[in-house]
Parts: C-alpha cells; sequence; structure tokens
C-alpha cells in the first residue's frame, strides 16, 4: 500500500512539474509573438529622439515614421547596430538640430 501511495505522489508531482514547465514554455511564446508583432524600436524608450517629441521639440512624424514602425533606414539605429556614438540632436534622416537640448 505504501508504495502505491508514494507511486501515485511521485507521478502527480512530476506531472505537476511538467505541467508547470509546458505552462511556462507557452507564455514564453505568446510573449515572443507579442515582441514580434510591436514594431516599436527597441531603443525607442531610451532614444532622445521620443524624449524631443513627448516634450514638444520635434514633430510627432519622427516617432511615427520611424520609431513606432521599426523603420531600419534610421541613421540613429543604424549608428546604434555599429556602436557608433552619435550626437543626441542628431534625427533619424542623419540631420542634425543645433537648437535640441535636454
Ligand atoms: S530615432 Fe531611430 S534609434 Fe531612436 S527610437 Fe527611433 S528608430 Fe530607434
Amino acid at each position: 500500500m505504501f508504495f502505491i501511495i508514494f507511486y501515485y505522489l511521485n507521478i502527480s508531482f512530476l506531472s505537476r512539474e511538467k505541467n508547470e514547465k509546458n505552462l511556462y514554455l507557452g507564455i514564453n511564446r505568446i510573449e515572443n509573438w507579442v515582441i514580434q508583432l510591436d514594431k516599436t524600436c527597441k531603443w525607442y524608450n531610451c532614444c532622445p529622439i521620443k524624449f524631443f517629441v513627448e516634450n514638444g521639440k520635434l514633430e510627432k512624424k519622427w516617432v511615427e515614421d520611424y520609431c513606432l514602425i521599426g523603420n531600419k533606414n534610421c541613421i540613429r539605429y543604424k549608428l546604434e547596430m555599429k556602436n557608433e556614438p552619435h550626437p543626441d540632436n542628431m534625427l533619424p534622416n542623419g540631420e542634425i538640430r543645433e537648437e535640441l537640448e535636454y
């Protein structure tokens, strides 16, 4: 009798662990789908262009045409990918706006 109970408890523990692992993998897959659907540039939250637009210092079209649709033609994006330094006041098209500052 003891062995039967032990066997049952062991099986249910293992299947619970397996279910939790499957649930974790499922949630992970859903997160990856959501990330793939979201086209926002990965640097959006720390990009100065976002700050300038949110603070009314720059036209909204810059984030709409580049950041929010993950436009890989953004010069800032390309420089980030090459790990090359670039000024905060450089627009996504490479133009420098001297008047832009924090
Ligand atoms: S300006 Fe360029 S690098 Fe910055 S968030 Fe927009 S697309 Fe990304």
